[in-house]
Parts: C-alpha cells; sequence; structure tokens
C-alpha cells in the first residue's frame, strides 16, 4: 500500500536556473568522483600488510568461488575464507561502506509497497526482547513484494541523469515516466519511477550461485526502496537485489521506524541491477548482501554517515534493537561484524544481564573466529558497517548458500 500523496511529477516543468548546470548536480559529482578515488586508494594499498599479516590463504576447496580472484583482490567475504583469524582491525578486507555520493538524507516516504500493517511496537526493554537468532522456513511467505519503486530527486537533474544513476536505459526511465522530457531539469523532491512491477516473485529475477561468485538473474535486479527508518547513503546502481532482499529490507526498516527514538539508519552497497563483481567487494554478487549502518552515539549535528566504530560512539544497546530487528524477520543468514565490535556488543549484552549461553547462537565471540556457526561472524573490514546477507528465496533452485552444504 502507497502512502504517497505527493504526484509524481509536476506538471509544469521549471525554468531551468541560468547557467545550465545547477551546483547541486556538480557538487554531488564532485562528491561521487572524490569517493571513487579514496576507494580506488584503498583498494590498492589494502592487500600487502593487512592480508598478509591477518589471514592464510583462503581455502579454496571449502570456499567454492570460482569466481575469487587471486593477487590483489581482498579476500572473500565470508569466514570460510579466513583459515586464521584476524584480531587486527587494521586488516581491511572488504571494507567499502555504502558510498557517500554527498547526498543528505533521503527522508522520503515514497517507495516500498511493503506495508507491514499492525506489527506490534518494538520493545524497548533490552533484555525482554532478546531471544536467540534463527532462520525461519516461511520468511519470504509473507512479504509483500516491490511493485512501484520511487527516487526522490535531492539536487536537481533530470530523467537521464536519474536513469545514468541506476544505470538504468533512458528508454526505460522515459517509459516509466511518461510524458516527461527525459532532458527536463526536475526540482529536489520530485520523485521519479524507476522500477515498476506487479510484485510477482521472479520478477527481480533470482540469486544465482554463492554470494561471492554470483549474479542475479535475468530480468535483474529491483532497487532499494526509500522509506522510514533509513538514509540511502550509497550509488544508486549499487543498491540492486531481488524483490525477496528488497521487500525484508523494507518490512526490517519499517519495523524498525516504529521504534520509539530510532536513529535512521544508513543502507549502503547492496548489488549491481545484474549482480557479479562489485569492486571492492568480494561478495555482493547475488543480490542478498546488505552493507547497513550501526547505530551511532549521535548530537544529531553532524550528518550521519560512515565511521569507523569504537567504544565511543557505538551505542551498543541500540545496535543489539536493530540486529535484533533484522534477525526478527527469519530472512538473516549471517552477519558480519568487526570481531572488535562483536566485544562491545557481547560486553553490554553481559551487563544487561543476558547469559553467556544465550549469547553463543548470536555471534563468535569470546570464542575464535570461524568457531561454531553464529548469526554474526567475523570478517575483517566490517568496522565501519554491518554486512548482512539474506537466505535464499524458497523456490529459487540456483540461489546457493554455505548454510546449505
Ligand atoms: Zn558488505
Amino acid at each position: 500500500m502507497s502512502v504517497e500523496t505527493q504526484q509524481t511529477f509536476p506538471q509544469q516543468a521549471p525554468a531551468p536556473a541560468a547557467g545550465g548546470v545547477p551546483l547541486g548536480a556538480v557538487l554531488m559529482l564532485m562528491a561521487v568522483m572524490g569517493w571513487s578515488f579514496v576507494g580506488a586508494i584503498r583498494c590498492y594499498a589494502r592487500p600487502a600488510g593487512g592480508v598478509a599479516s591477518g589471514l592464510a590463504a583462503p581455502p579454496v576447496a571449502a570456499v567454492g568461488q570460482d569466481g575469487a580472484e587471486p593477487g590483489d583482490e581482498p579476500p572473500p567475504d565470508s569466514q570460510y575464507a579466513l583459515a586464521d583469524s584476524s584480531e587486527s582491525p587494521e586488516a581491511e578486507a572488504d571494507a567499502e561502506p555504502g558510498e557517500d555520493e554527498g547526498e543528505d538524507d533521503g527522508g522520503g516516504d515514497g517507495g516500498g509497497d511493503g506495508e507491514d500493517g499492525g506489527e506490534a511496537a518494538i520493545e524497548t526493554e533490552f533484555s525482554k526482547s532478546f531471544t536467540p537468532p534463527e532462520q525461519t522456513e516461511d520468511w519470504a511467505e509473507q512479504l509483500e513484494l516491490p511493485k512501484t519503486v520511487k527516487y526522490t530527486v535531492r539536487f536537481g537533474g533530470s530523467l537521464v541523469r536519474v536513469a545514468n544513476l541506476f544505470k538504468i536505459y533512458h528508454h526505460e526511465i522515459q517509459a516509466l515516466n511518461p510524458g516527461v522530457d527525459p532532458e527536463r531539469e526536475l526540482p529536489p523532491g520530485t520523485k521519479v519511477v524507476v522500477y515498476k512491477g506487479e510484485g510477482a516473485p521472479g520478477e527481480g529475477g533470482e540469486s544465482v550461485d554463492y554470494a561471492g561468485a554470483g549474479s542475479i538473474s535475468d530480468p535483474g535486479g529491483i532497487p532499494m526502496v526509500e522509506g522510514p527508518g533509513r538514509i540511502p547513503k550509497a550509488t544508486p546502481w549499487k543498491t540492486f537485489a531481488i524483490a525477496e532482499t528488497i521487500a525484508v529490507m523494507d518490512l526490517a526498516l519499517r519495523r524498525w521506524a516504529k521504534r520509539p527514538g530510532a536513529q535512521k539508519v544508513l543502507v549502503g552497497n547492496m548489488s549491481q541491477r545484474g549482480g557479479g563483481r562489485l569492486k571492492p567487494h568480494s561478495t555482493h554478487q547475488s543480490g542478498r548482501d546488505v552493507d547497513i549502518g550501526y547505530i551511532q552515539k549521535w548530537d544529531g549535528k553532524e550528518e550521519l554517515n560512515w565511521r569507523k566504530m569504537n567504544a565511543q560512539n557505538l551505542d551498543p544497546g541500540e545496535t543489539w534493537a536493530l540486529l535484533q530487528t533484522f534477525v526478527g524477520t527469519g530472512a538473516v543468514e549471517v552477519i558480519f561484524i568487526d570481531r572488535g565490535l562483536q566485544k562491545l556488543l557481547h560486553e553490554y549484552a553481559r551487563a544487561q544481564g543476558v547469559t553467556e549461553a544465550a549469547l553463543e547462537p548470536w555471534m563468535e565471540y569470546p570464542r575464535r573466529t570461524g568457531e561454531g556457526a553464529p548469526m554474526i561472524q567475523h570478517v575483517a573490514g566490517h568496522d565501519d558497517h554491518i554486512h548482512v546477507r539474506f537466505a535464499c528465496p524458497p523456490g529459487q533452485d540456483r540461489c546457493k548458500s554455505r548454510a546449505q552444504e
């Protein structure tokens, strides 16, 4: 159900600003380029020291990642790739947070049709809401798959520009927004349709193969929906996923938004439309991986953004509540969190009276990395974002997950 009241497009085109290209677009472009540059450096500088010191070579047989590349690639983003524990938070593997394209809080309430009517308010009492994680068989049954996805223009630009941001064809975006001149300057706040479907299974493609060597089958994935509880913080073309992932993300974030005082969650990289390699990640290939932000101690003055988290800026209670909200969907297969942050979460839970035994299925800590098969596992580089992998939807037989092995 859409609560959209704003019309999709102003029918009268405002006069383009004199001088053509709006400042906002220029700034955004500069921001994107700047981040790409930084990312390139990080990517480039990463392997030698960090990998050699902290990580042994991936056991290829166990990993089963045909597409994993040797050499200067970061290790596959999986516990199975880490034969040895890496205690060093400096050992960066998959340290790419969602990319900041210079856009502010998306805010808007457009997007998903995933109304979750009648959800109970989230418990605010930590100890009462603490239950061990489990992935349920029927998690996908009640999901409302996206029918329409809209993108809210932040600084201006045209339909063509939005198409470029999402890497969708110009003829596609024209068909999705009939009657709009593709070159016309759109004022900030304009909602552009970037996807339309029937909400039927399979419309967003299927997740194929492993997250570290996979793809999204034709016709390709669906872009992440805007909505409550979230701040889009990635380049739009990196925010595609299979429909089930989009729907369950929307569900979790809508539930999260009902929590009193809930901080909005940064939503970062997901997959490309067709999946496949999404540098610098080694995973994010099959439409089931999502980067989200930790909940921060935040003064509300600066813009919420990706940060290296530590005891000073991590809000462990709220981060726990966020993890519980996500895991509570029954759709989460595994979560990657840096071991040092697992320790902070563990200590917080223990201080709240949660037993060691109750924490065991939740996280590796204080066991060695790779021990057990808890929900939260260490993969280096996840100290500025949480990596959530959702399960293979029932019926998608080409989707491969290590849990099935
Ligand atoms: Zn990730």
